[in-house]
């Protein structure tokens, strides 16, 4: 300990001295990466376990950092978030997913009903503008809005605001689908369906990776399933690896799934080529 005494809380961590230094340069880096089209939208499979076709896509984002490399969104968007920078980065990024979405329904590479999903941060959430942004995107893209999916993690509706109905009525209202993401880890999942106006479950990774060897985890990923079929919710499994958790999900009449199996996230041209060539599912 540097000092001891009364600030003898005030440990000196080597450690955490570099991660608090790593992320103000990136934070100062941040403001000039959407100028400089440093960020990338990476896209990912979402595939019907019935019929084996995509039913749409997720969008990811990636950050082509000059001097780091490429950075995953863990790495970034706690500062874009705190920032404020996260509304122009995700309004950046949800216009030029909208117009891959269109871009690759004309050239007939995708379903008629296909869907692309974007992830909006509790911030983004709680902006007064987002939902006119949104609105002004599926306009400029001409998509169409039942199309969109916003994804949205449980612990973005862990203040039960009135701010945060209101956002969600106001998606609703824009005529775009809502998908809880991540979901089981947070504190009040059935209060948020019971609360919410939403139409999709993400069953989180954490349950899916180890599905087939924990007797816990299949009990969980069941009575999900179960409970969105009787609530009228479609319900996605994410981090799907390996063909035997995609038979088991399959089994239990999981709609959709995610995942590695298919495809990790990927730019546009790799999708699009897999489109092209035909993907192997
Ligand atoms: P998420 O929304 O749960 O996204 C899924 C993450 O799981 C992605 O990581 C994806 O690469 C990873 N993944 C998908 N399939 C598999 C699999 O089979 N195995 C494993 N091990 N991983 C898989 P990624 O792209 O690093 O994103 C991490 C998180 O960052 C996302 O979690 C999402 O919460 C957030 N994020 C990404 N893009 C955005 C964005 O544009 N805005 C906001 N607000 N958050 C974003
Ligand atoms: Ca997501
Ligand atoms: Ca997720
Ligand atoms: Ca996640």
């Amino acid at each position: 300990a540097k000092h001891e005494g009364r600030n003898n809380y005030q440990y000196y961590s080597p450690d955490l001295e570099r991660a608090s230094q790593e992320r103000l340069y990136l934070g100062n880096s941040l403001h000039h990466a959407l100028q400089r089209t440093e960020f990338q939208v990476f896209y990912q499979f979402k595939s019907s376990l019935s019929t084996h076709k995509v039913t749409g896509f997720e969008a990811v984002l990636r950050w082509e950092h000059p001097r780091r490399g490429q950075l995953q969104p863990d790495q970034f968007i706690p500062i874009l978030d705190e920032s404020g920078l996260i509304v122009p980065v995700s309004r950046w990024l949800t216009h030029t997913s909208f117009m891959q979405h269109a871009k690759w329904k004309a050239k007939g590479l995708i379903e008629k009903d296909a869907k692309i999903a974007v992830n909006v941060s509790p911030r983004l959430l709680r902006d007064p503008y987002f939902i006119r942004g949104l609105a002004n995107s599926i306009q400029d893209s001409k998509i169409d809005p039942t199309s969109v999916i916003i994804e949205i993690t449980e612990t973005a509706l862990l203040e039960h605001s009135e701010q945060t109905t209101d956002a969600l009525n106001g998606l609703k209202r824009i005529g775009v689908a809502i998908s809880l993401d991540d979901f089981g880890t947070g504190f009040s999942s059935l209060t948020h369906l019971k609360r919410y106006p939403i139409d999709q479950i993400k069953i989180d990774r954490s349950f899916v990776q180890n599905l087939l060897k924990d007797s816990g985890d299949k009990a969980i990923v069941k009575a999900v399933i179960v409970l969105a079929k009787s609530l009228k919710l479609t319900v996605v499994a994410e981090g799907v690896e390996d063909k035997a958790t995609l038979d088991y999900l399959a089994s239990l009449n999981c709609d959709e799934y995610q995942g590695f199996y298919l495809n990790k996230p990927q730019p546009a041209e790799e999708i699009e080529n897999l489109l092209l060539n035909g993907l192997q599912l």
